[in-house]
C-alpha cells in the first residue's frame, strides 16, 4: 500500500527542501524586546484605497514606535486581478505620506533578508511547506471540477445545510492514498486543500490586540491552499509568509476576522507560534443616514489619489486618519498646538471599535489648520508643485509672477491668528482670482453685488473719491483713517454705534462704505484683509479699477 510520502513525492517531485531548511534560511530576527514587526501587504489591484493608507499608517506607526521593522509584501497571487505597475504606484503614493518601509518589495528590487517579498516569487517556499503538510496528512489533493463543487453546493442549499467544503461534503477528503496516487498519475487536475480538524458546532476564540477576546465558530472548511495555477490562496500565504518573515503583529482589515480560525488552525498544524492580530475598523461613510463602506465606485474619497489631486496636504490626511484611529488624538493635537503625528503615542487599545466614519468636515478642519501655519515660502513651493501637476491655470498664474503670488499667499499669514479659509490647494485659485486683471474683468462683467439702496450716482462719486483720495503705501490705521474721512464726506457714520442710534441720518456706517470698496475691488462681500489686498494690487491697479466703475 502506498503511503503519504509517496503521494507527496508524486505531487511535488522537484521540492527537495524541508521546513527545517527554510527555518535556517529565515532565522528569527534579532530585535530588542517589545520591537514589533509589522507589514503592509497589499494586492496590486489598481490604486491606493483610503482604507489601505489607514492600515499602512497603523502598521508603520506601531513598528516605528516600538523600534521594530515595517516591511512591504506584495500579495500578487490573484493574477487575474493584478494590474501591472500598480505596486510601484502604491509605494510612491505611500512615500508622499512619509510611509516608507524598512524592507521588502521595492520597484528596483527587494531589500531585506526575508524575501522574496512578492508572493508570486515564493512558490517554492509554499510548495515546500505543503509537501510536508501532505506527508503529515494535514493537506490533500482535491480533484473536484467546478461542476462537482456546484453540485455539492446545490445539494446543501436544497437541504438547508451550511454551505462549504467540509466534513462529509468534502468529497475528496477521505480518498485512499492509492486512489489519490492513481488520479494524479492519470493526470486528473487537482488543487491542494488544508485538512481541517475543526468542528463548526464548537466555538473557538482569539485575543485581538484591539478588540480583546473574539469568540467565533470553529472552522471546519477544508480551504484550498494551493490553486491549480500553482499559487497559494491568501489563507496559506499569510500563514507561511508571516511565519518566515517573523511578523509579530498582523494589522489588517476587520473583514479578515471570520477567517482567523482557519489561520490559527494552520499555525497549530504546523507547530508554529501565531503572531498577534489587530483587526482594524473599516472606514465607513454616512449615506442617507445609513453607514456603509467607502466604495470604490461611489465615493471619490475611497481613493487616496483624490486627496492628492484636490490638493489636501498629505499631513492633513494623515492627521485625520490618526484622529479616527485614536479618539484621544484630537484632544492631544489641540493641547500640543502642533499637528505632527510623530510625537503622538499611538495605542491600539484606544482604537474605536465600530467602523470609523469618514468625516469630510473634520478633514477640512485639520487641513485648514495645517495650511494656515505653513510658512509662506513653504506653502508657495507646495502650491507651485501641486499646480504643476493638477492645475495648469493656477500654475501659469504663479509662474508668470511668483513674487506677486507669494504676496497673495501671505495675506493674514504671519500673525497669531492666521487666516484659515484654504482647506486644500484647489481652494486657492477661485479665492484669489480677483488679483488677476483678466479674471477681475470677468467678475465685473457678471455684475457686482452692491447693496441696492445705493444709487448708481452715489456709488460712482464714492468710488471716484476712493480712487483719488485714499492713501496708499501707509500702515493700516493711516489708510483706514483716509477711508473713514472719505466715507464721512459721503454721509456714512464713523461707527456702527453712531449709525444704529440714528440710521435715518446716515448713508450707512463706515463698514458699509468699506464693503462697497471691497466689492468694487474684489467682486465679493467677503475677502481677507482689504488693506493688504490694496497694497498687493498696487495703487495704480486700484485706481484703475475704481475709476472704471465710477
Ligand atoms: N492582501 C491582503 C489584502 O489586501 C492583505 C491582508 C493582510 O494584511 O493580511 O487585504
Amino acid at each position: 500500500m502506498a503511503d503519504l510520502n509517496e503521494l507527496a513525492e508524486l505531487l511535488f517531485p522537484d521540492v527537495t527542501k524541508t521546513i527545517a531548511d527554510l527555518e535556517k534560511e529565515y532565522p528569527a530576527r534579532n530585535l530588542p524586546e517589545g520591537a514589533e514587526v509589522t507589514r503592509f501587504a497589499p494586492s496590486p489591484t489598481g490604486f491606493l484605497h483610503t482604507g489601505s493608507l489607514f492600515t499602512a499608517l497603523i502598521g508603520y506607526t506601531i513598528a516605528k514606535q516600538s523600534g521594530g521593522v515595517f516591511y512591504f509584501r506584495l500579495e500578487d497571487t490573484d493574477t487575474k486581478r493584478t494590474i501591472a505597475g500598480s505596486a510601484d504606484e502604491l509605494i510612491s503614493q505611500l512615500a508622499v505620506f512619509g510611509i516608507k518601509h524598512d524592507e521588502g518589495y521595492f520597484p528596483n528590487g527587494d531589500e531585506g533578508k526575508y524575501g522574496p517579498y512578492q508572493q508570486s516569487k515564493r512558490r517554492d517556499i509554499y510548495r515546500t511547506v505543503i509537501k510536508e503538510l501532505i506527508r503529515r496528512g494535514r493537506a490533500y489533493p482535491d480533484f473536484c471540477t467546478t461542476e462537482d463543487l456546484e453540485k455539492i453546493r446545490a445539494f446543501q442549499e436544497a437541504n438547508k445545510i451550511l454551505p462549504g467544503y467540509y466534513g462529509v461534503y468534502a468529497r475528496d477528503r477521505n480518498l485512499s492514498v492509492d486512489e489519490q496516487i492513481a488520479r494524479v498519475k492519470a493526470g486528473t487536475p487537482w488543487v491542494i486543500r488544508y485538512k481541517s480538524q475543526g468542528d463548526h458546532d464548537k466555538k473557538t476564540f482569539f485575543e485581538d490586540a484591539i478588540r480583546g477576546r473574539i469568540d467565533l465558530q470553529d472552522n471546519d472548511v477544508d480551504v484550498v491552499i494551493l490553486k491549480s495555477d500553482g499559487l497559494p490562496t491568501y489563507h496559506f500565504a499569510h500563514v507561511c509568509d508571516d511565519h518566515f518573515m517573523h511578523s509579530t503583529l498582523i494589522t489588517r482589515g476587520e473583514e479578515w476576522i471570520p477567517s482567523t480560525p482557519i489561520h490559527l488552525d494552520m499555525f497549530r498544524a504546523l507547530g508554529w507560534e501565531a503572531p498577534r492580530y489587530a483587526h482594524l475598523p473599516v472606514i465607513m461613510k454616512l449615506d442617507h443616514g445609513n453607514k456603509r463602506k467607502l466604495s470604490k465606485r461611489k465615493d471619490p474619497e475611497a481613493a487616496v489619489s483624490y486627496f492628492l489631486e484636490t490638493g489636501y496636504p498629505p499631513e492633513a490626511l494623515l492627521v485625520y486618519l490618526m484622529s479616527i484611529a485614536n479618539s484621544n488624538f484630537e484632544e492631544w493635537s489641540i493641547e500640543n498646538k502642533e499637528l505632527s503625528i510623530k510625537n503622538f503615542t499611538f495605542s491600539l487599545k484606544k482604537m474605536s471599535l465600530d467602523g470609523a466614519l469618514f468625516d469630510g468636515d473634520k478633514l477640512n478642519y485639520f487641513s485648514k489648520e495645517i495650511i494656515a501655519i505653513d510658512p509662506v515660502d513653504s506653502i508657495l513651493k507646495k502650491v507651485t508643485d501641486w499646480s504643476e501637476q493638477y492645475d495648469k491655470v493656477l500654475h501659469e498664474k504663479i509662474m508668470a509672477n511668483p513674487a506677486y503670488f507669494r504676496k497673495i499667499l501671505n495675506i493674514e499669514k504671519e500673525r497669531a491668528h492666521p487666516r484659515k479659509d484654504y482647506a486644500k490647494y484647489s481652494d486657492i485659485e477661485p479665492l484669489t482670482r480677483f488679483f488677476f486683471e483678466k479674471d477681475y474683468a470677468e467678475i465685473v462683467k457678471n455684475g457686482l453685488p452692491f447693496n441696492e439702496r445705493y444709487s448708481k450716482e452715489f456709488l460712482s462719486s464714492l468710488l471716484k473719491d476712493f480712487a483719488d483720495k485714499m492713501i496708499y503705501g501707509v500702515d493700516e490705521s493711516t489708510w483706514w483713517n483716509s477711508v473713514k474721512e472719505i466715507a464721512g464726506a459721503h454721509g456714512f457714520a464713523l461707527s456702527n454705534k453712531e449709525y444704529k442710534a440714528n440710521p435715518e441720518n446716515f448713508s450707512g456706517s463706515v463698514s458699509d462704505a468699506a464693503e462697497i470698496l471691497r466689492i468694487a475691488l474684489t467682486g465679493g462681500k467677503e475677502s481677507p484683509n482689504l488693506h493688504e489686498i490694496i497694497e498687493i494690487l498696487t495703487e495704480e491697479v486700484v485706481k484703475n479699477r475704481l475709476r472704471a466703475l465710477a
